[in-house]
């Protein structure tokens, strides 16, 4: 237990160079971090509003450092503890305990406006656009609720996703002119989460005003289920439909099936559609194939722009890859990204995914980032990638297959029973291995270049002509997996 403590202020310290000062100091500062047993860990922090944010957002961030360092998966758990004090002034008091956390974020980003006054009701209830005033930081309240990583700027554009960015763009450019709704689909990871974020961001970058509400279908029906069971519909519906500038939906093919939430919506949508604001949807299907849900949804779904995000080709993949090593600092050689570029095809937050394991491997193992270790680590995940491959793996291989030692290969022995497995060895190094001659000499106990060369040109006419060394080396390549 004392040795997992230690853990924890390095665990700190790497947080503290993955996330700004800023969101060090509101949202890790101070909180208290213990042990509960050897891999679970409690944080005790001051408020729900804390901890579902830490939830949102950093948990993932938090057990990667865990594991990075540990090499052990953590679980974290929370506890909200009064007697815990941070940073607080920037964070929303918290209210009724058992209110929804979406209302919250969303509240809390009503309750400071950014010039200090609350609200006209006109320009709440009529189409008049708040005035654009660009440039002006964003602040904290407007922020959220949203993932300041998914910007526009982070998103990497390419043939399978250009319209739909171009569609984000000119809805964040100017909310409710272009496309109404717009409707967003495509699989799973293809990045429909990021471009609503991006939206929102963009959005709160020229208006910052906006009252923007952003929650998934999912948290949309809990609200719904709550504020009947409350008897707060009227709330609900104030909130929605008349404080609200910009509604985003991710995932609103959660709230299929569920006939008050749909009821709901439907009321909202129109509401919100007829005082001209912009609403944006996601989903991992098109409408007209999310099953149990009602018409009058698929249809107003199609009333503006229904665009799609494919997944993306090879060199948006590359260029992903790329970007997302710059972003985490991660040197990662052509030819690994060429490699999980290549396999890590249809999903996106596989690919990051990928990225992530093997640079945590390699500092796990203080091992340089090479072809070798990328398809070692994602063997189980890639599984017709080809095992490691190394001259001490290839003569432990070949003397397993013959019954040697591995000495006996390394030896200067010269019996046919042992030299035809060591030229054999030799010539599968250097035909599947970028190992020079000399190199393999050394590797095979200290032999001259001259004699390694001789050993692989005789197994190479040997594979052409005769059949036992033939039918041997086939079955060796098939062992290795090469
Ligand atoms: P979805 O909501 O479609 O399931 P997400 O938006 O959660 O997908 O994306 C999964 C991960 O992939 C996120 O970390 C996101 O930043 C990243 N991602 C997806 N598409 C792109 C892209 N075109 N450029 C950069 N990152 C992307
Ligand atoms: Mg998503």
């Amino acid at each position: 237990m004392s040795q997992n403590q230690e853990i924890l202020p390095k665990v700190l310290d790497s947080l503290k160079t993955k996330v700004s000062d800023f969101n060090y100091k509101n949202w890790f500062q101070n909180l208290s971090w213990t042990y509960e047993d050897d891999q679970t860990v409690l944080i005790k922090v001051p408020t729900k509003f804390v901890r579902d944010w830490l939830t949102d957002h950093y948990v993932e961030l938090i057990k990667f450092e865990f594991f990075r360092l540990t090499e052990k998966e953590h679980k974290i758990i929370f506890k909200i503890d009064k007697n815990i004090n941070n940073n607080l002034e920037l964070f929303p008091k918290q209210t009724k305990p058992e209110e929804d956390n979406t209302e919250k974020k969303a509240e809390a980003a009503e309750e400071i406006p950014a010039d200090g006054s609350v609200k006209e009701k006109s320009v709440v209830q009529g189409t008049q656009q708040p005035k654009p005033q660009p440039n002006q930081p964003v602040r904290l309240g407007n922020l959220l609720g949203f993932n300041p990583k998914y910007q526009f700027d982070s998103y990497v554009v390419g043939n399978s996703n250009q319209l739909v960015f171009a569609a984000c763009r000119a809805v964040a450019a100017q909310p409710a002119k272009s496309y109404n709704p717009l409707f967003i689909y495509g699989g799973v990871g293809l990045g429909k989460t990021h471009l609503l974020n991006g939206i929102g961001l963009e959005v709160l970058k020229q208006y910052r005003n906006y009252r923007i509400i952003y929650c998934t279908g999912e948290r949309f029906t809990n609200e719904v289920i709550s504020a009947i069971r409350y008897g707060k519909t009227y709330e609900l519906r104030k909130k929605y439909r008349e404080n609200c500038d910009m509604l985003l939906i991710d995932d609103i093919q959660f709230i299929a099936g569920k006939e008050r939430t749909m009821e709901e919506f439907f009321h909202t949508f129109n509401a919100l559609y007829e005082a001209r604001k912009q609403i944006v949807l996601t989903s991992d299907q098109p409408p007209k194939n999310i099953a149990n849900l009602e018409e009058r949804l698929k249809s107003r779904f199609g009333w503006g722009l229904m665009a799609d995000i494919q997944s993306p080709d090879y060199e948006t993949r590359m260029a992903i890859l790329r970007k997302k090593s710059e972003e985490d600092n991660i040197q990662v050689p052509n030819e690994v990204c060429e490699f999980i570029a290549s396999h890590v095809t249809h999903n996106v937050r596989d690919l990051e995914g990928s990225l992530i394991r093997i640079s945590a491997f390699a500092s796990l193992a203080k091992l340089p980032v090479n072809l070798n270790l990328a398809k070692e680590v994602l063997k189980d995940v890639i599984p017709n990638a080809k095992p490691i491959l190394t001259v001490e793996n290839i003569q432990s291989r070949v003397a397993e297959y013959y019954n040697l030692k591995i000495s006996d290969l390394k030896s200067k022995r010269r019996h046919k029973n042992l030299a035809t497995p060591r030229q054999i060895a030799m010539y599968l190094c250097k035909t599947h291995l970028e190992v020079s001659f000399p190199e393999l000499g050394s590797k095979f106990g200290g032999k001259d270049h001259t004699t390694v060369m001789h050993a692989v040109s005789k197994i190479k006419r040997c594979v052409q002509n005769d059949v036992t060394i033939r039918s041997d080396v086939d079955e060796l390549i098939k062992i290795l997996g090469i």
